[in-house]
């Protein structure tokens, strides 16, 4: 059995300036972290396949995002319409 995680079906968007993290979704869309990095609060998360992002608080440290933003990445299964 493969472990590989799978590509995905859908083209990558092209990477906007401050991405620090791309997780690809279930769906196979994408939900990129954004920010200035591990030592400054300000680090927030957004999916490219349905549109929801980090809230409460929108923005704060990496390590708080990153788990967020993976496990919104597991769970999605939206796929890109672009
Ligand atoms: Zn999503």
């Amino acid at each position: 059995m493969s472990t590989a995680v799978r590509a995905s079906a859908f083209t990558e968007p092209t990477r906007p300036k401050g991405l620090l993290i791309r997780f690809v979704t279930t769906g196979g869309s994408y939900v990129d972290v954004t920010g200035h990095g591990e030592h400054f609060d300000n680090n927030s998360w957004n999916c490219l396949g349905c549109g929801d992002s980090s809230r409460s608080p929108e923005k704060d440290y990496l390590f708080r995002i990153r788990p967020d933003a993976n496990n919104h990445a597991t769970a999605c299964r939206a796929i890109p319409l672009t």
